[in-house]
């Protein structure tokens, strides 16, 4: 029956590429990595009740395991190829494979990325994901390099994801649908951490929230960053159904959001900006790299602001 299973991911995920000499159905694939370039690799697990809510369907946590591990190869700048998929499950339910493999097949589908193994075991349901990307030598892009002076940028808008998780529980959920489509699925901005390469001097994608996220920036590049939350792009979703105070907090330590927060010296962010519109996720720019550790959030008066959240102090300056 497994080999059932399996053929049914198979069968959904099916795109070609010359660079796999030996896909799904041998002990390991064999592929061919092209010449002159890196490899980026990364792997993320989702585990039903703390990644994703009881109750997400099938084809939501396919396409949210793919997307969050995509999201981290566009924190390089790498260009996706490859991924392997490990699945435990309770029960060896067709309709939830057939679901899981079709939601993650339209996010891998677009990408030509190439469902190349895994494995499919029995257990409390857990989805993990392992991605390969190619880079230049060199072009990948990194945490390490923010530089004192720099301006601190953010794809998109942050905050829907956890206000989208908040919502979930009301009686009607239609009026909180596009906050709801952004926790279960989140678009990795692939080609906007390609856009970056040879520009951004660091960058991260945002799973754990802002401040977490920028958090690691500041400490892998010895810096540290003052955000202005009047700066933060919020959507109009968040800003109608939640209360200032709120969307500010969700914009800030709300995690899933998958944009890219990035660095870049302070000549190249009003071009940076009009590449990534161009590219429909845009660029806002929230703050500065500045000498010291941590991250500091102020308001519009200039005023720190005291964190919200447990966690924050850590990060506070
Ligand atoms: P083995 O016992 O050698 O690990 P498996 O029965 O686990 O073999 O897997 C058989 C083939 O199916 C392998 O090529 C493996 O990579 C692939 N495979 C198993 N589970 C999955 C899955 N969930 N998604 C994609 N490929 C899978
Ligand atoms: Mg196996």
């Amino acid at each position: 029956m497994e080999f059932d299973l399996i053929d049914r991911i198979r069968r959904h995920t099916s795109v070609h590429r010359d660079d796999v000499v030996t896909g799904i159905g041998d002990d390991a694939a064999v592929v061919a990595v092209p010449a002159g370039r890196e490899l980026a690799i990364a792997v993320d697990t989702l585990v039903e009740g703390v990644h994703f809510p009881v109750g997400t369907s099938a084809s939501d946590i396919g396409w949210k395991a793919l997307a969050v591990n995509l999201s981290d190869l566009a924190a390089m700048g790498a260009t996706p190829a490859w991924a392997l998929l490990a699945l435990t499950t309770p029960d060896g339910d067709e309709a939830f494979f057939d679901g899981l493999a079709q939601g993650f097949a339209e996010l891998a589908t677009p990408y030509r990325l190439a469902l190349i193994g895994g494995d499919t075991t029995r257990g409390p349901l857990t989805v993990t994901v392992a991605v390969h990307g190619f880079a230049a030598p060199g072009e990948a892009l990194l945490r390490s390099g923010a530089r004192v002076g720099d301006v601190v940028m953010v794809t998109g808008t942050l905050g829907d994801a956890a206000a989208g998780l908040r919502c979930l529980d009301e009686a009607d959920t239609t009026p909180y649908a596009a906050m709801i489509e952004r926790l279960n699925r989140p678009v990795p901005r692939v080609a906007a951490g390609q856009a970056l390469r040879g520009v951004a001097t660091a960058c991260i994608d945002v799973s754990d929230g802002l401040v977490a996220d920028l958090g690691h920036i500041c400490t892998a590049s010895n810096v540290g960053a003052s955000i202005d939350a009047a700066l933060l792009p919020r959507s109009s979703a968040l800003l109608t159904h939640f209360a200032e105070a709120d969307a500010q907090d969700f914009a800030l330590s709300g995690g899933d959001d998958y944009e890219l927060c990035f660095t870049v010296p302070a000549d190249k962010a009003a071009e940076v900006g009009a590449v990534l519109s161009r590219l429909g996720c845009g660029a806002t720019r929230i703050g500065r790299i500045v000498e010291g550790a941590g991250v500091r959030v102020v308001d519009a008066a200039g005023e720190t602001l005291m964190p919200a959240r447990s966690g924050w102090n850590h990060f506070a300056a």
